[in-house]
């Protein structure tokens, strides 16, 4: 363990992080939206010209993982478990978030900003020693 007690401060933060994402529930990148559509059928409500009707709404979760959009429909019966895993994700960022910045913290304390161990300048009535001994 580290000397300097800010970092075991730190260190023990990132252990009660770690502790929390150990405990982490499954989760999901995304968001949750509702939407609705328009359908291919001719002749149908939602493509009504004087007062179009669209289907739905539709829940759809869109997100993002390594570039790539993704967006999918989420049926009814499935939403509220869905918005249970995307607000888990939320959690899970956060503790990474704070993880990081933890971590930005610490090394600030220790490799970033450590001093170079210079030899300690001469107190000044040495020099006045050295003066009268010339
Ligand atoms: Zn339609």
């Amino acid at each position: 363990m580290n000397a300097n007690p800010l970092i075991q401060k730190i260190d023990k933060k990132i252990l009660e992080v770690k502790r929390q994402l150990l405990a982490m529930e499954p989760f999901h990148p995304g968001s949750l939206s509702n939407q609705r559509q328009v359908c291919g059928k001719p002749g149908c409500k939602c493509h009504d010209p004087e007062h179009p009707d669209p289907h739905g709404p539709y829940c759809k979760m869109t997100y993002v993982y390594h570039g790539k959009h993704t967006c999918r429909f989420v049926r009814a019966d499935c939403v509220e478990e869905v918005g249970a895993l995307v607000g888990n994700y939320k959690t899970f960022r956060d503790l990474t978030d704070q993880w990081v910045a933890l971590s930005i913290e610490r090394a600030k304390l220790g490799p970033l900003e450590r001093k170079a161990t210079k030899p300690k300048p001469k107190p000044a009535n040495s020099i006045k020693k050295m003066k009268r001994q010339m």
